[in-house]
């Protein structure tokens, strides 16, 4: 079957199962910014059923990948798509909650993309694992565009949007890193370790 297909396939079935995998815009930015700045080895938080990990290992045939993902149910569904895609042996999956993994590789790119209140802590775990020059990448900082409205929000919503909000903050303020905002998608930030 033609990968084009398959991964229709994908962007079809989170559709379908409200899984929140990275919007068009989005993951068209993060892929043209793998191939452009030869990022070669990749850790993402949050793999969800293997999308982003799938589309950013397309990019060239010597992109290894590590994904983390607490959820049992799409980590299996994750296996099983990345087996199809037959990307087995260049993207490694994690079954567990990202706080409980310790990693001692390096990587050019870390990817955060998971539990949208906890990025300061993912950023501050897993820095240390990045390169010098590379990148810390963000996903889910409009948040569906609840960042920035004024709308009356639940309790719990504004605590969230709260946190995201903290975390831009904190970017903004990190002097080891240069962090850029894109609009794309739901909101990207991409921070270059100095
Ligand atoms: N990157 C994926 C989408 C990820 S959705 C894509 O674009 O295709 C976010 C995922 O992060 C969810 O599946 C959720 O279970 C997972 N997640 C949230 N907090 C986590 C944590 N602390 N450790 C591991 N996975 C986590
Ligand atoms: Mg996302």
């Amino acid at each position: 079957m033609f990968t084009v297909f398959r991964l229709w396939l994908l962007e079809k079935y989170a559709k379908k199962y409200n899984i929140p995998i990275m919007q068009k815009e989005g993951i068209n930015f993060l892929t043209k910014f793998i191939k452009e700045n030869n990022v070669k080895n990749i850790l993402e938080i949050g793999t969800a059923i293997g999308y982003s990990a799938i589309k950013m290992a397309l990019v060239d045939n010597d992109i290894n990948v590590v994904s983390i993902e607490r959820d049992e149910d799409r980590y299996n569904k994750a296996v099983k798509n990345i087996k199809k895609f037959k990307l087995n042996n260049r993207i490694k999956l994690i079954k567990d909650d990202a706080f409980n993994v310790e990693l001692n590789e390096k990587f050019d790119l870390i990817f955060i993309d998971a539990a949208k209140a906890q990025s300061i802590k993912f950023f501050n775990k897993f820095e240390k694992n990045l390169n010098k020059n590379k990148y810390i990448i963000t996903d889910n900082l409009k948040f569906h565009g609840l960042v920035e409205s004024n709308e009356k929000l639940s309790k719990n919503l504004r605590q969230l949007v709260k946190k995201i909000k903290d975390y831009i903050e904190f970017l903004k303020e990190n002097r080891d890193y240069e962090t850029i905002f894109y609009d794309f998608g739901d909101g990207i930030s991409v921070s270059k370790k100095r």
